[in-house]
């Protein structure tokens, strides 16, 4: 192992980007979206994915110099436009955008599109929640996961986050794959050689597997069977042809086989408390159940594993495997 303080890790991401050709604004903001992952012990949509992000813009299809684009469709209905660029830079203005849409609506949508997101959800719902607001996000991806009863992929692992603010805590956030696992765990798994469990996926033929290389060969599951499955068609539908976007198994026609990241978009939805009553009354009710859950043995609430590790990765930095450390060096070469 390796062992590299966030800093280190943000100049690595940084340094090996603009090497491929990003700009500052795109490499620091992508940067900071994977040492964000590191420091949160998310390690799929850590380092692990810079090669593959650099791998989008060296094969010509992630602009590494985009700058987004920002409209206001009708009254709290905001489109940012990703211009062909990594998902980082358009978060940062979309969000901003929102937050101020949402305010002064009550409730607002982001419609974020044509760019390539290639990270976990969270970051962009426990900014919103950070300022008070409820966040619900969403996106697409390629297809790799199989409608209920069938063995096929058709859907996204389609990832649900949602931020509920707190006044005295970080926000409640949750973020969750609709598959039964994220695909960047199941590739972990392929890579270190660790089983996965049967429930996570079908091989080519369509038969419960173990062996995380043939249903990554075959089809992802969904987590809770038909449940699941019918999550993963709404993130479809919210994230892909209400705001003009594509659906999963469009972008891998678009990406022609290459295998970068997908493109296609995100649908961010923002509600102030404020504009339901009384804040602080609505926050405190939500503490209530909170306590509840709490109070039960064996209980903790989402995302509270991440907060332990960002405090623990803050001062102790991480540890990176070495062979993961050396191709990400040979990414400059
Ligand atoms: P996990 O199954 O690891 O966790 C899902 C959520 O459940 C997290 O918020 C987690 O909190 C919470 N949780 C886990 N265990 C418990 C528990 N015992 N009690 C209460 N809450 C719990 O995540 P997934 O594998 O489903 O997804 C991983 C990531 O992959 C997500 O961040 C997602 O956005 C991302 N992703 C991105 C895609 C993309 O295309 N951009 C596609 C698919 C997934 P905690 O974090 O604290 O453990």
């Amino acid at each position: 192992m390796v062992h590299l303080s966030l800093e280190q890790v943000h100049a690595l991401c940084f340094d090996s980007l603009t090497a491929c050709g990003c700009d500052r604004r795109n490499a620091d903001a992508l940067a900071r979206s994977i040492t964000q992952a590191e420091a949160d012990e998310c390690a799929a949509h850590g380092l692990f994915r810079l090669p593959w992000c650099v791998e989008g813009i060296v094969s010509g299809r992630v602009d590494p110099r985009a700058a987004p684009t920002a409209e206001r469709l009708a009254p709290g209905i905001i489109r940012v436009d990703g211009n062909g660029g990594y998902a980082p830079p358009g978060l940062e203005t979309g969000c901003t955008l929102l937050g101020e849409h949402a305010r002064e609506n009550g409730i607002a949508v982001l419609a974020f599109v044509n760019m390539f997101h290639v990270s976990a959800l969270w970051p962009e719902v426990e900014r919103l929640a950070e300022t008070g607001l409820v966040a619900l996000a969403m996106t697409p991806s390629y297809p790799y996961v199989a409608p209920a009863g069938g063995t096929k992929p058709l859907f996204g692992t389609n990832p649900i986050a949602f931020g509920w603010p707190r006044r005295n805590a970080p926000p409640l956030v949750f973020d969750q794959a609709s598959s039964r696992m994220a695909r960047g765990d199941i590739q972990i798994a392929a890579r270190d050689g660790l089983p996965v469990p049967e429930t996570a996926g079908l091989d080519p033929d369509g038969r419960p597997t173990t062996d995380p290389n043939l249903v990554l060969a075959g089809a992802q599951l969904a987590f809770g069977g038909y449940k699941g499955a019918s999550l993963a068609m709404m993130v479809e539908l919210l994230a892909g042809p209400l705001i003009g976007e594509f659906l999963s198994i469009e972008a891998e026609a678009d990406d022609g086989g290459n295998g970068g990241p997908p493109r296609g978009g995100e649908l961010i939805l923002a509600l102030d408390p404020a504009r339901f009553g009384d804040a602080d009354a609505i926050l405190s009710h939500g503490e209530k159940l909170f306590t509840a859950m709490l109070e039960q043995p064996g209980t903790r609430l989402p995302g509270s594993r991440r907060l332990k590790a960002r405090a623990r990765t803050r001062n102790k930095g991480i540890d990176v495997l070495d062979s993961l450390y050396r191709s990400i060096l040979a990414l400059r070469e």
